[in-house]
């Protein structure tokens, strides 16, 4: 074997198991996460079915409609009748994390493609996922080539906090990966046995680990409707991610309290030597204020931190269901209702 030099970079550091054994056509489930894509769905559906015809024979479409207040029901139950589409509908909106955690314990395919219902990610990209599931991986992950589509601010926040959470945290997660990816069977069962309720989905891939493969794409404009991630959404994400995947946060305190009795034992200590030598003035209260402000505020913001951690342990002690399905359509029972 070469022992040539190896890029072990962050995207793809692992390398596929040698003796993998691939189908040629295996079933496919594509989860499509759909939040008030109405519009998109109508044509994104007769597209993709036809594109994924190239990769295999048994293919499930399978929409997860997370609560959506404009017709994305309809257009997709509709669509059951022509294209193998099932549909599931959330009782509410859960939030997109959720969605995909329905959609991947729903997947019976040997291979399950994750994709955004808004026409974002080309369909293009999907040639390169199976080419390296082929080869042996087990995930293969989109990596947008740009954030030109973004606001200044959202890039530079997300820049920002995969620096911090990839010094913090135990686990890689690239900056640029999303949900656009692929899943071998595999992968699809160790997601499934996560039992967390707070989630960050880029986390739990990494977390998984399995050979991965990234691949880059360029995002395109969505085809309609808006966008459904406001910086609020976006920010409790990263404080699901930091808290899930780090516990940096609660450690630095430690640092930085003994940092400040240091410096404060020196301060006394520069009194002390202050008054023996020159006396004792009375003046000193600003010094005094300034010193409990300060220390009251890191009190109360490392009281918030932990307040952090304990509502989530909250809430993984209630152990709720991430999410609950209230009706499914699915071409399957059409076939079976035809039949008979
Ligand atoms: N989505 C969802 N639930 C939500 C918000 C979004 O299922 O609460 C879906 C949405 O329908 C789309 C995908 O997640 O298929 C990505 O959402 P969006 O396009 O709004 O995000 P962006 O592309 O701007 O990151
Ligand atoms: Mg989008």
């Amino acid at each position: 074997q070469a022992t040539a030099t190896v890029d072990i970079s962050m995207d793809d550091n692992t390398f596929p198991s040698p003796d993998v054994q691939r189908q040629d056509r295996p079933s496919l489930t594509c989860i499509l996460p759909a939040y008030n894509e109405a519009e998109n769905l109508g044509r994104l559906i007769p597209e993709l079915t036809a594109y994924l015809q190239r990769f295999s024979d048994q293919i499930e479409l399978l929409v997860i409609d997370d609560g959506s207040r404009d017709a994305t029901v309809a257009v997709a139950a509709a669509l059951v009748d022509e294209y193998p589409v099932t549909v599931l509908q959330l009782s509410r909106n859960f939030g997109k994390e959720a969605a995909l955690s329905a959609g991947i314990d729903h997947a019976e395919g040997e291979v399950v493609l994750l994709m955004d219902a808004d026409g974002q990610h080309p369909l293009e990209a999907i040639d390169q996922f199976f080419h390296h599931w082929r080869q042996g991986y087990d995930m293969v992950f989109g990596v947008r080539d740009n954030r030109a589509d973004e606001s200044a601010a959202k890039r530079h926040l997300t820049n920002l906090f995969y620096k911090v959470l990839s010094r913090s945290a135990e686990i890689d997660i690239h900056p640029d990966a999303g949900d656009f990816r692929l899943l071998d069977r595999r992968v699809v069962l160790a997601l499934r046995q996560l039992p967390e309720r707070s989630r960050m989905m880029k986390g739990l891939y990494a977390w998984v680990g399995f050979p991965s493969k990234a691949v880059t794409f360029t995002v395109a404009p969505r085809m309609g409707g808006t966008s459904n991630f406001r910086l609020r959404h976006l920010s409790s994400l990263a404080l699901t991610g930091f808290t899930s995947f780090s516990s940096a946060p609660l450690r630095v305190w430690m640092l930085i309290g003994a940092g400040i009795s240091v410096l404060s034992l020196l301060y006394a200590f520069l009194i002390v030597m202050r008054t023996l030598l020159f006396g004792s003035d009375v003046p000193g209260w600003p010094t005094i204020a300034a010193g409990i402000a300060f220390l009251g505020g890191i009190q109360l913001f490392s009281v918030g931190i932990l307040g952090e951690y304990i509502a989530r342990i909250f809430s993984e002690v209630k152990a709720r269901p991430l999410y609950l399905v209230s009706r499914r359509h699915s071409f399957r029972d059409r076939t079976t209702a035809t039949d008979t």
